[in-house]
């Protein structure tokens, strides 16, 4: 058996072997076999790939930015020829359902469809006679060079929330996708390489945590992206900060949903079912405690239990498939360890989806979708972020009550409510303590020209993902105040 093939770093325009001692499998979640194996590339060659962006920062930021999107126009070209090949990537190594692996790659061109108006959204502001013959002025100019770590289960999209931006704005890059799902990125970079970007302006860099430590440290990174869990997010927000760099963090999610008695039986059912089990419950906007109003219990449990018990699983290439696997063997026993839990501290099993038969895919790593009732607030299966294919029932009576319990949690990332009253919508949007609001919406996922809007522990920093934030964040403003002596006419 030849041995899977071990992944290159991209670095200085060239593609580079690592000389990584530590390897992680890289394996298809939905058979177990191994497609890859990802180098945990040591600070040296963080060094390298910081050192290259610096170089190549001096000539890039000096590139107009009508050129430079230029650049990003051939790209978006090259990624709708690639659509299907990296959509398929995606769910080899992620094992989302295709569909779903198409929509993050669509997610992913409309930030670089958005970053081409660089030249407009980058545009300073001019004050003549802030003084009499005074003039004041704000120019953005990039920051250097920035870097990106990725978590596992957007391998394509959440790159794009930044890189687009960043190369737009005139920085250069250092890219850290997950150590598990590294596979579209290498994919990406080739198409990096087609559109001919100068070497050093962007870069790949794959590893785990001690690569993720010295991107942190290393003192030519002037801004650091994260997304991934909340305990990590916390640590690279204070150590990116503690080295005098800026950094966003995204962290983890818990999203609560509110059902109110007026909510449309059909269209709710689905949608909050393809919120709760979409890309098996591996998105941070994965609505994963559903709140029922009232007689919404009475009506909303039956059906949403039936429309869980329903859903297809298995290997997301296969048509038909609504539900691919979870991403490893280890997700997998803590995810079924949580709804034991769940049932021991006192909820009701509804639907059971541990350890499922999928014919054909005994190796990989199933569930279906599971449904607990009557989980009680502060429990653990109702404070954790589960990340996976589980639905958490509660019922209360009254809106103030369901808003209530919706606040009381610690992350901030999503919440959503399902109604037909503009009355009851318009409270929720005001109160709810989230920074991404659904109404009668499953997944709030902004669009490229909006920030990704996590408050309270789903996010650590000030500017988010995405559109202007992006712009703001990679750009750094410089104000001129200025007086000439003389006026020309006196001069000539
Ligand atoms: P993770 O935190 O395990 O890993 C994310 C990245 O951090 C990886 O690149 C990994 O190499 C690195 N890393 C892991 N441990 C580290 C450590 N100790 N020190 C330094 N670096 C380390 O996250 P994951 O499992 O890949 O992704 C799932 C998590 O991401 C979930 O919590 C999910 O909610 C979150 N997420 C959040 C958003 C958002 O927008 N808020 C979006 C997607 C995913």
């Amino acid at each position: 058996m030849t041995e899977a093939p071990r992944l290159m770093n991209y670095i200085d325009g060239a593609w580079r072997e690592s000389a990584a001692a530590r390897c992680l499998d890289v394996t298809n979640p939905a058979t177990g076999e191994v497609l890859a194996r990802t180098p945990f590339s040591p600070p040296d060659e963080v060094d390298q790939a910081a050192q290259a962006a610096a170089r190549a920062f001096n000539e890039w930021r000096r590139v107009p930015a009508a050129q430079r999107i230029q650049y990003l126009f051939k790209l978006k070209a090259l990624m709708e020829e690639s659509f299907d090949d990296l959509a398929r990537s995606i769910t080899l190594e992620n094992g989302k359902v295709l569909d779903d692996a198409r929509g993050e790659m669509r997610r992913a061109i409309e930030n670089v469809e958005v970053a081409c108006g660089i030249p407009m959204l980058m545009m300073g502001d001019f004050s003549e006679d802030i003084a009499r013959g005074i003039d004041e002025y704000m120019i953005r100019q990039p920051v250097g060079v920035v870097a990106s770590i990725c978590p596992f289960n957007f391998p394509g999209m959440i790159p794009f929330w930044y890189l687009p931006y960043a190369v737009a704005c005139g920085n250069t890059v250092i890219i850290k996708p997950s150590e598990r799902t590294p596979l579209t990125m290498q994919k990406v970079f080739r198409l990096f390489e087609q559109v001919g970007f100068p070497p050093g302006v962007l870069n790949l860099v794959n590893g785990g945590p001690d690569t993720v430590n010295a991107i942190l440290d290393h003192p030519a990174v002037a801004a650091v992206t994260f997304v991934g869990s909340t305990p990590v997010a916390r640590h690279v927000y204070a150590r990116a900060a503690a080295n005098g760099k800026r950094v966003q963090a995204q962290g983890g999610a818990k999203n609560p949903l509110i059902i109110l008695p007026d909510a449309d039986l059909e269209m709710t059912t689905s949608i909050v079912t393809d919120s709760v089990f979409g890309n098996a419950g591996q998105r941070c906007l994965a609505a994963s405690t559903i709140i029922t109003v009232g007689e919404a219990a009475r009506t909303f449990k039956p059906a949403l239990a039936e429309a869980a018990s329903r859903r297809v699983v298995g290997f997301g290439l296969e048509p038909g498939v609504q539900m691919g696997p979870v991403i490893t063997p280890e997700s997998k026993a803590r995810i079924q360890n949580l709804i034991q839990k769940g049932l021991d501290e006192g909820a009701d099993l509804l639907v059971d989806g541990r350890n499922p038969r999928i014919p054909g895919y005994e190796g990989g790593y199933f569930l279906r979708p599971t449904v607990l009732d009557h989980v009680a607030p502060g429990s653990t299966i109702a404070t954790t972020e589960i990340f996976g294919p589980v639905m958490g029932l509660m019922s209360v009576d009254t809106v103030d009550e369901a808003i209530q319990l919706v606040n009381s949690g610690r992350y901030g990332n999503m919440a959503c409510l399902f109604t037909s009253s503009g009355a009851a919508a318009r409270k929720f949007r005001y109160e709810a303590q989230a920074g991404n609001i659904g109404i009668n919406i499953g997944v709030a996922a902004p669009m490229a020209f909006f920030p990704f809007s996590g408050w309270k522990e789903s996010f650590f920093g000030t500017l988010h993902g995405q559109g202007k934030h992006a712009v703001e964040f990679f750009t750094q403003t410089k104000v001129v105040v200025e007086r000439w002596l003389r006026e020309w006419s006196r001069q000539f």
